[in-house]
């Protein structure tokens, strides 16, 4: 088994502003591979959004990964609709997605949620406690019962998010706030994860036990069944054609054989 992993990163920050780019040299996503490090069971890249024309999600590389990372903040409005589309098509189909921080409000998280994704949030370089409330579950495989980030941005609740699947950790902040920081969703066959650390301007993505969850839900995104291309149309079954043949019994809205309203 290889769990083909690919990073997808806005790395803009890194670029214009010089505190970032100190602490990330070889860019976030340069930091996040290091989580799969020595690992045989993942293969791992990565995809920038300045990649080429398709922020590097062409479909051909879609279409070769298994479970995609997601880093963005600044330019969520840069993403191009077509290609967002694209990846959530695949993550119906069965591709993980792990979305990572300020992605709450990337476009391909909002879209697969369908809320507003918002949060409190406070730039203190305070305290995080990332306490597992659900250590049986195979993203806190490993994890001790509390991880403690020394400098993070705050998120605090009220996180408008669907409620989620199952919720794997718990974040409390130095200034009292509380966020549902680790929590898990079903979107057609895909799995998706929603963990919070990550601020650009400190250095969760160098904290191995930050990294090991990252790993540990790459792991649990990854879906080992073909995907899943038949949740897309939405077939018409003609009576003569229902696994028990039936007569025809009331009017019909549609001629025979039509495609439907889409
Ligand atoms: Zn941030």
């Amino acid at each position: 088994m290889t769990i083909r992993t690919l990073i997808w990163h806005e790395h803009r920050h890194e670029k214009t502003n010089k505190l970032v780019a100190s602490l990330y040299p070889e860019g976030m996503h340069g930091a996040l591979k290091n989580a799969y490090k020595g690992d045989k069971d993942f293969a791992v890249d990565h995809a920038l959004l300045d990649d080429d024309a398709e922020h590097g999600l062409s479909q051909k590389r879609l279409d070769e990964t298994d479970v995609l990372v997601w880093w963005g903040h600044a330019a969520h409005g840069d993403v191009k609709d077509e290609i967002v589309e694209r990846v959530a098509k695949r993550v119906w189909e069965g591709m993980g997605l792990i979305v990572l921080h300020s992605g709450h409000y990337s476009k391909i998280f909002k879209k697969l949620m369908g809320t507003p994704c918002s949060l409190k949030w406070r730039e203190a370089g305070e305290k995080e406690r990332v306490w597992i409330i659900n250590p049986n579950h195979p993203i806190a495989a490993g994890l001790p019962e509390m991880i403690e980030i020394e400098n993070e941005e705050m998120y605090g609740e009220p996180f408008s998010i669907p409620e989620p699947l199952e919720t794997v950790m718990i974040s409390h902040f130095e200034g009292g706030e509380v966020f549902r920081s680790g929590v898990t969703y079903q979107r057609g066959a895909g799995k998706v994860f929603y963990f919070r650390p990550g601020h650009e301007a400190y250095t969760a993505y160098h904290n191995p036990l930050v990294l090991k969850v990252i790993k540990n839900a790459t792991r649990w995104a990854y879906n080992p069944a073909k995907p899943w291309f038949g949740i897309h149309p939405s077939p018409n079954v003609p009576h003569d054609k229902a696994p028990i043949p039936l007569e025809v019994k009331g009017p019909t809205l549609h001629e025979k054989g039509e495609e439907g309203f889409r």
